[in-house]
């Protein structure tokens, strides 16, 4: 997946968050004059800047500026789109991948707006459940196909790192509308994700 990089960061952010990030130096015992660190808290406001993007952006309008008439109405699956986020509770990261469904109706939309929706929910302070739900309204909404599916599978730091759980475990959230809540239709998405 290609990322865009984010050019221009606002210059009044951009001291915001340094002088931020500047405390928390203090505040964990660092000493924010060293050789090593004397410019992380700008680069760590720029890297939140990024992160955050997704606030500025309308998924809606990427979606609607790839829309094409078209009559073709089998599945289309777009699978294992990369994801990164940050979880609200604790500003740490979660990652993973995102499986999307849909059933045409009428219309279909360039493939790779599927990731680039994914990243503008993601770019935000999200909980994974709600992302799973931002992706398949925005979908729902804004195509009207005959049926989405969307599956989230996540790794989240605040777990790993902070030992609540197993290293491994992974969490999967989903959501269906329209055709895919017919088991059927359900299944034969899960089996072709590979679930
Ligand atoms: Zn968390």
């Amino acid at each position: 997946m290609s990322y865009k990089i984010l050019e221009e960061y606002t210059q009044e952010y951009t001291e915001e968050i340094k002088d931020s990030y500047l405390s928390i130096l203090h505040s964990v015992g660092e000493n924010p004059e060293r050789a090593g660190i004397v410019k992380t808290p700008e680069r760590a406001a720029k890297a939140m800047q990024f992160l955050t993007q997704g606030y500025e952006m309308n998924p809606k309008e990427i979606l609607l500026s790839a829309m094409f008439p078209e009559e073709y109405d089998d599945m289309v699956i777009v699978k294992d789109i990369e994801l990164y986020s940050l979880c609200e509770h604790h500003m740490l990261p979660f990652f993973g991948k995102a499986h999307i469904a849909y059933i045409p109706n009428g219309h279909i939309v360039g493939l790779s707006k599927l990731p680039r929706i994914v990243d503008v929910f993601a770019r935000r302070l999200q909980v994974q459940e709600r992302l799973t739900h931002d992706i398949l309204e925005c979908i729902n909404t804004t195509l009207e196909p005959k049926g989405v599916a969307v599956v989230i599978e996540a790794h989240h730091m605040c777990m790993m790192m902070r030992g609540v759980q197993k290293q491994n475990s992974a969490t999967t959230t989903s959501g269906f509308r329209g055709e895919f809540q017919k088991s059927e239709t359900r299944n034969e998405f899960l089996r072709l994700i590979g679930k």
